[in-house]
């Protein structure tokens, strides 16, 4: 049986790691559209970035590997360009591939800017050629303007702050990333980064990119004030790398182009999906990594009995990491330590989320042991009351 997966990131790699751990014996192959071999997005937006890193990418296993432990046939540079799920083969161009079952592992790509395409300097942050481009402004000095306060913005305006450079970030919201961790531990985000030097301008959308001679000249704001900029980073969030399934007959979701599945991560006959190419992806690295070890399990007829449904991500911001477990879609957000002040600016915050009777939710910035305390009672959806008691005397504080 060939087991084909196609996407040779995250969710692509732990799917043919987990097909070969589950016993599978037959042929696997790994179709990627980069050169690179798969390689660990989180560092390219924190310790790349830092003057002193070495340039290289983190990647998570040599060709020799992938040969000789995994027997994974890889090939690079080769980006699938159609589907046809009855004759169950995969088009490459001008190639095709057979295969008895596919994981799609595609990912997501930047958002387009509005006019950004015909404009030199103008850069998002998803792949180890964007991170390059960032990494040789910071060092050239160059005026960087942020557009996005979320994860990947803020840890951009971290990295210049660390070097000591000027960087303004813009958003459109009134404060950063509510969507992911609510306006309480939002507003701990965006005192921290005013604390660390950034100019922050929230409730501030973009007009339009200015530009001399096709390269970008600054970014002209909602309020009509013009920023100055060498190099724009558009960290505006991505979308599903789905357009090559048009007209497949695997599901897109109509909003975002995602692949919709059902709970086993099947999108069709013999193809299932995992990661951020997936319309209910959580875009952080644990849940890509999990459902592409579950999507290959499913695929090749095992039962994935470890799958970790608990959503976790982390951040690092400046020198302290930010850590959310469940969710922030709450009825309530219970701030138990609003962090400190001074030179520790939002070290030991701590909030947790309620839903109904229950905790769906923790937030902590630089509490790495005390947040996984939680993980069993978010994924058990444990007693609110339970949860503060706990937590309240954890912290030592009273809420
Ligand atoms: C800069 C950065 C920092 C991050 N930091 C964090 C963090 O701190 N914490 C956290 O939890 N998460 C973080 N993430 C998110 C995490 O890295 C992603 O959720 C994860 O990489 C998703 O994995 P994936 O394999 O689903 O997709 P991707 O990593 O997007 O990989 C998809 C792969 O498929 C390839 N591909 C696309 N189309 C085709 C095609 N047609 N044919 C063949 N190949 C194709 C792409 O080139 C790509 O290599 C970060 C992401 C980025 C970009």
């Amino acid at each position: 049986m060939r087991l084909v997966v196609v996407g040779a990131s995250l969710a692509g790699l732990r799917a043919v790691e987990a097909a070969r751990r589950a016993g599978h014996t037959g042929e696997i192959v790994l179709v990627g559209a980069e050169e690179h071999l798969p390689y660990d997005r989180p560092p390219l937006s924190k310790a790349y970035l830092d003057a002193d890193s070495d340039g290289e990418a983190t990647v998570f296993r040599d060709e020799a590997s992938f040969r000789d432990e995994l027997d994974v046939d890889v090939r690079l540079g080769v980006a699938a360009t159609g589907l046809d799920i009855e004759g169950r083969t995969l088009h490459l161009g001008e190639d095709s591939l057979d295969y008895d079952a596919l994981v799609i592992a595609t990912g997501a790509s930047p958002r387009p800017f509005p006019g950004a395409d015909e404009l030199v300097g103008v850069a998002a942050l998803r792949s180890l050629d964007d991170a390059r481009t960032i990494r040789t402004a910071l060092d050239q000095q160059q005026r960087i303007v942020v557009i996005g306060a979320g994860l990947i913005g803020s840890e951009v305006a971290a990295a210049a702050r660390k070097r000591d450079l000027p960087i303004t970030v813009v958003e459109a919201a009134d404060l950063p990333l509510t969507r992911s961790i609510g306006p309480d531990a939002g507003l701990a985000c965006a005192e921290l980064h005013r604390a660390m030097g950034v100019d922050l301008r929230l409730g501030t959308g973009v007009d339009a990119l200015e530009s001399e001679d096709g390269r970008v000249t600054g970014v002209r704001l909602s309020d009509g004030q013009v920023l100055p900029a060498d190099l724009v980073v558009a960290a505006t969030g991505v979308l599903p790398s789905t357009a090559w399934l048009a007209g497949s007959g695997v599901t897109l979701h109509e909003r975002d182009g995602g692949i919709v599945t059902d709970a086993a991560l099947k999108a069709a006959d013999g193809v299932w999906a995992a990661g951020d190419v997936l319309h209910t992806r959580l875009e952080n690295w644990t849940a890509a990594a999990s459902q592409g070890a579950a999507a290959a399990k499913h695929a090749i007829g095992e039962d994935p009995t470890d799958w970790d449904d608990v959503a976790f991500f982390w951040s690092d911001w400046y020198d302290r990491r930010i850590q959310m477990l469940g969710t922030a879609d709450a009825d309530e957000v219970r701030v138990i330590h609003p962090g400190d002040t001074g030179d520790d600016v939002a070290r030991g915050f701590l909030a947790l989320y309620r839903r109904g009777d229950h905790v769906v939710g923790a937030l902590s910035i630089d509490r790495p042991r005390d947040i996984m305390k939680f993980r069993r009672r978010i994924a058990d959806a444990g007693a609110w009351d339970e949860a503060v008691a706990f937590a309240v005397e954890r912290v030592g504080l009273a809420s």
